[in-house]
């Protein structure tokens, strides 16, 4: 069925098709010039020192966990209310995951108290996921996580642009980790970023990315390097030239796009209000002097209202909605690993929640249709 409001949805013109095509007509498509051009732009925008362009955001977060030393033994403490891939990247390592709990309803981010509760002698880092481009309690965290000597990893797969008193998501802590999959608010397609103030991580995650090889095929191809050694097992982690283009022109909408996304969130809010729907974030937006990425819209239905029947509602008004997320610790396979582990906030939200469309490319007239959609559906 063709929706009139998809979820989401890209933002992407003629400059993108140019942008591609150009690569296509210089007929070098794996990682060189447009790579290196597009990770010094979005160094310059996050304003850090090393920016590592990636295959995906999972692969951004697995060498985040690689190169800040976690294996078998460790343990990683995260939200579970998050997607699968924050939790698979520290699995993938041989490392332990411990889910804490998110604060409540109206701040759908890690606790800071949980993730006291969650500190064991084994512990090793801390892996925080800024969910909606919302700032999780990171000031906090950092505090705690410097009293145990512990590692901060950011998941910022929903906070490309947004800032928290002027410093960019994904820089507070030892490595920030960024998706441009196709609903996120910077697209390539598939396609990752792994940012680190750190000279020592930046130059381990450049050598894992590429099979722990110490020169480029580009190096060689420019002349800069002739042979090269394996010094790691490494992996095949690395973007492309025509996602690298994406990037780079999807990065210079970024600012304008976050910009029409934090006005559809508002007129959401404004409109909800007095509903008897849950508006996560919205008090606090309201205080915090951040700019934000508005990545999704979630919204918490109230007691008594069947999710599935209101989302199959809006779903016939041609209105697409989503689940963001069902909370790790109680998949199938996660389950097992982690027996016995309630979470008592996030499971209540997560019963409740849904996501509302929300794009840069969204027109007021198709916000409008939601609008009308939810309250009719409510009454
Ligand atoms: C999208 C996303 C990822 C994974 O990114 P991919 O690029 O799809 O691998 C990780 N964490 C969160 C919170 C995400 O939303």
């Amino acid at each position: 069925m063709e929706m009139l409001v998809p979820l989401a949805n890209l933002d992407f013109g003629e400059e993108e098709s140019q942008a591609v095509l150009e690569v296509l007509n210089r007929r070098w498509l794996t990682m060189g010039a447009v790579t290196q051009e597009f990770e010094m732009q979005f160094a310059e925008m996050a304003d850090v020192k090393h920016a590592l362009a990636v295959s995906n955001g999972t692969a951004a977060l697995h060498l985040a966990c690689l190169v800040l030393g976690i294996g078998p033994g460790d343990e990683v403490i995260l939200p579970s209310l998050t997607f699968v891939a924050t939790a698979n990247a520290v699995l993938y390592t041989g490392a332990e995951v411990r889910f804490a709990d998110i604060i409540g309803p109206q701040e759908l981010n890690i606790s800071p108290e949980s993730i006291l509760k969650q500190i064991t002698p084994r512990t090793k880092a801390l892996i925080v996921m800024h969910y909606g481009g919302y700032p999780c309690r990171i000031p906090e965290i950092i505090e705690i996580a410097d009293r145990y000597n512990l590692a901060v990893i950011e998941d910022a797969a929903h906070a490309p642009g947004a800032r928290l008193e002027g410093r960019a998501l994904g820089t507070w802590g030892d490595v920030g980790c960024f998706s441009f999959f196709s609903n996120k608010n910077l697209v390539t397609g598939e396609g990752g970023m792994l940012v680190t103030q750190r000279d020592d991580l930046a130059e381990r995650a450049r050598l894992l990315r590429s099979h722990g090889m110490t020169s480029l095929t580009w190096d060689r191809h420019k002349g800069h390097a002739y042979s090269y050694d394996v010094v790691e097992l490494g992996y095949n982690y690395r973007i492309d030239e025509m996602r690298s283009a994406l990037g780079l022109v999807q990065l210079s909408k970024l600012d304008k796009n976050n910009e029409r996304r934090k006005t559809i969130t508002q007129n959401y809010w404004g409109a909800f209000q007095g509903s008897r729907l849950g508006l996560p974030f919205r008090d606090l937006a309201a205080k915090s002097i951040n700019s934000g990425s508005y990545h999704i819209f979630p919204v918490l239905l109230p007691e008594g209202v069947r999710r599935k029947a209101f989302m199959d509602t809006l779903r016939l008004a041609g209105i697409q909605t989503s689940i963001h997320y069902p909370p790790i610790h109680q998949f199938s396979y996660h389950r097992q690993l982690v027996s016995g582990v309630t979470l008592p906030q996030t499971e209540r939200v997560a019963e409740r929640e849904v996501t509302l469309p929300l794009y840069s490319s969204m027109s007021d007239s198709q916000v409008d249709l939601v609008l009308g959609a939810v309250i009719g559906t409510l009454e």
